[in-house]
């Protein structure tokens, strides 16, 4: 069993208009923008980065907003819910705000001893609002206050149509199964980094589910440094998967690989972070290119990235 991964470093997911991603997750959530990038892969759009105050590994949502792009579908194969930490009796301000900003989809729930507050995002994305004690600092701001604002990741729901040998991934990289109810099963990682839970719930009848605008892309767990990521690439590939080489992200470094269950896992580093190219003050404002797309930004600033008003 491998003890280098932490829990959750960042969750992609995939939007259809970045105006509107990022007035949800600064404006609505009170998240920090703490990077405002593009795609490796397609320059022409965005890559956004949201969390604390510096993006500290297992804060950080993360958005490739395609624009216009058409709606995902829910099923199994993917995550369904992504859960961030808020303090406890934080629920009845998050319900008032997320109502009196038209959130759609609210509802209270309670699984595994803690108040949930479900809601949707601006293209149906799943999330949830968890109480649960957390000793790590928020981000504070756009009217949402240290006693009510997110702390980071509490967990990714996959929902799979057979569990099983996707708990035994989990279980190789470190998680232990630590509870569960109904059709859920909880996996934790002991002395995780805050956003150390992952949820598996398997729905046996249930149809694929088709990715678009909503869905998320891929979840990536947190290791301190590229020894680590190594180590676990050997661990992995010795095991029979498939994983990617190392590709630098520019603020972190990065390995993928599919899993059984049809969710795409990456293993990120937490160095160098998102301070390696701006200061801490000023993160997330300029628009920074990956040195392979600097000669684009003329073109991709007056043509495909449309200014995002902050
Ligand atoms: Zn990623």
């Amino acid at each position: 069993m491998l003890k280098q991964i932490q829990g959750l470093h960042h969750v992609t997911s995939l939007a259809s208009n970045a105006q509107s991603n990022n007035d949800f997750f600064t404006k609505t959530l009170g998240l920090r923008r703490v990077k405002k990038t593009v795609n490796f892969d397609a320059p022409n759009v965005y890559h956004l980065y949201y969390g604390d105050e510096v993006g500290t590994p297992g804060s950080v949502m993360t958005y490739f907003p395609f624009p216009g792009a058409r709606r995902g579908s829910r099923g199994v194969g993917e995550v369904g819910v992504t859960g961030f930490t808020i303090p406890k009796g934080a629920i009845p301000f998050w319900k008032e705000r997320l109502s009196s900003l038209g959130i759609s989809g609210i509802s209270e729930k309670s699984s595994f001893g803690e108040d949930r507050l479900h809601f949707l995002g601006p293209d149906g994305d799943q999330f949830a609002l968890i109480e649960s004690a957390d000793d790590r600092a928020p981000w504070t701001g756009n009217g949402v206050s240290e006693e009510e604002a997110i702390r980071g990741f509490h967990s990714a729901s996959m929902r799979l149509r057979d569990g099983g040998a996707s708990a035994e991934l989990l279980k190789f990289m470190g998680y232990e199964e630590v509870d569960k109810q109904g059709a859920t099963t909880r996996f934790a990682v002991p002395g995780g980094n805050g956003a150390h839970v992952i949820d598996i719930e398997v729905l046996h009848g249930a149809g694929t589910a088709d990715q678009g605008a909503g869905s998320v892309h891929h979840i990536a767990f947190a290791v301190d440094n590229r020894e680590k990521q190594l180590e676990v690439r050997k661990a992995l590939m010795d095991t029979g998967y498939q994983v990617t080489p190392v590709i630098d992200r520019d603020y972190f470094w990065a390995i993928y690989f599919q899993t059984p269950g049809g969710v795409l896992f990456e293993v990120a580093t937490n160095e160098p972070g998102f301070d390696r190219d701006e200061d801490t003050a000023h993160l997330g404002e300029a628009l920074k290119l990956p040195t392979q797309h600097a000669h684009l930004r003329e073109v991709l600033e007056s043509k495909y990235l449309e200014p995002i008003r902050d």
